[in-house]
């Protein structure tokens, strides 16, 4: 089969003829349709120092996907073949104690899709029957092909009450905007969504925020909050750009009691003023992934009732013209990018 390869320890991604993935007795063989590519394909392509320690070479990359069922092992129960499905491309242990305790989420064991093993940019990827997650037939596949981003959006937003709520969303970047759209679907009151990046920022008006202001062209979240009335500060705050000068300024246009879940990822330690946290007795939450499989039965629910992410989908490209598709995600010009491998 085609795949995309990690095949040397060098910047740079290869379309290569690979083995069908052997199947294991708990796994679905699934025969890909659609993939979205994340950031952190980006960091594997450029082989970033992360990517350096992490993947083991080669490996077929990707995680984000949409496919259907090509052939069950041996254990399997509850799926059939040609069913339309996703994957969590978290594996968990399921012998720990938070997966013991169904909190998968949290498992200290977890194996990364096309990071730790062979990924979903090919023809076919084999999960475990355990991670797939079926398809409601009115979600297209192109939408499909980004749940797992869209899961960590989902996860984040509904970790704190956001009705009638003000909320501060750091970041417009595929995951921050889908979090804007998400909050006004489920009731927030003003969402506002801060980059730097105009076209994101657009983006991130598309998907429902009541002001997207670019904080490194003189916009200032102080002067939005005037602007839209508000006299005390947010709510909740969603950090969803890794950036330690948007931490800090989230922390500090937090009402006191206010609520904070950290997504973005900093590249290095972030300095962060405790006195934020203590006098306003704030609560800080961190987010990994996605809840197995809460997120993904609220992500599926949203979409059939009326939540419209479809805006972040930007660029559409057949799988053979995947270097294309890595510049246009590069250039921070695009939202979601989908590949088609069928
Ligand atoms: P992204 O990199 O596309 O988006 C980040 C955005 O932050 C960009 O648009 C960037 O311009 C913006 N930004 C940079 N400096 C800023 C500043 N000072 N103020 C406001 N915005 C600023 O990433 P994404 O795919 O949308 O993911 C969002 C974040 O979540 C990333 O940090 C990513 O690594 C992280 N992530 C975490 C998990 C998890 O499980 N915790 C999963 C996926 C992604
Ligand atoms: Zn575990």
């Amino acid at each position: 089969m085609k795949a995309l390869v990690k095949a040397e320890r060098k910047p740079g991604l290869w379309l290569q003829d690979v083995p069908v993935p052997e199947l294991g007795p708990n796994d679905l063989l699934i025969q890909v349709r659609k993939t979205a590519i994340c950031g952190t394909d980006i960091h594997i392509f450029n082989w970033d120092p992360w990517s350096q320690k992490t993947i083991p070479v080669p490996m077929v990359i990707g995680h984000e996907f949409t496919g259907e069922v090509a052939a069950l092992g041996s254990a399997v129960t509850g799926f059939t073949k040609g069913e339309r499905v996703s994957a969590e491309g978290h594996v968990t242990c399921g012998h720990c104690r938070n997966c013991r305790a169904g909190k998968r989420h949290l498992c200290r064991n977890a194996v990364g899709l096309g990071v730790q093993r062979a990924g979903c940019f090919a023809e076919y990827v084999a999960v475990p029957a355990f991670n797939a997650f079926r398809v409601p037939k009115e979600i297209p596949d192109d939408v499909a092909a980004f749940f797992d981003p869209l899961g960590n959006a989902v996860h984040t937003a509904l970790s704190f009450d956001l009705v009638g709520e003000d909320v501060l969303i750091t970041g417009a970047g595929p995951i921050g905007v889908m979090a804007a759209a998400i909050a006004r679907h489920v009731g927030a009151r003003h969402v506002v969504v801060t980059d730097v990046n105009d076209y994101r920022l657009g983006l991130a008006r598309r998907m429902g925020a009541s002001r997207a202001i670019n904080v490194g062209g003189g916009a200032s979240i102080e002067s939005t909050m005037k602007e839209l009335g508000m006299t005390e500060g947010f709510d909740v705050g969603l950090e969803m750009s890794g950036n330690a000068a948007a931490l800090r300024s989230l922390l500090a246009s937090m009402n006191h009691g206010g609520r904070v879940a950290l997504l973005g990822i900093p590249t290095g330690e972030v300095g962060i003023d405790m006195n934020q946290v203590i006098f306003k007795g704030l609560v800080l939450k961190g987010i990994y992934g996605r809840e197995m499989f809460e997120t993904w039965y609220k992500m599926s629910a949203m979409l059939t009732s009326g939540l419209d992410v479809s805006p972040v989908l930007t660029h559409r490209f057949e799988a053979e013209d995947y270097l294309k598709a890595f510049d246009v995600m590069r250039s921070g010009q695009s939202g979601k990018v989908v590949l088609d491998w069928s």
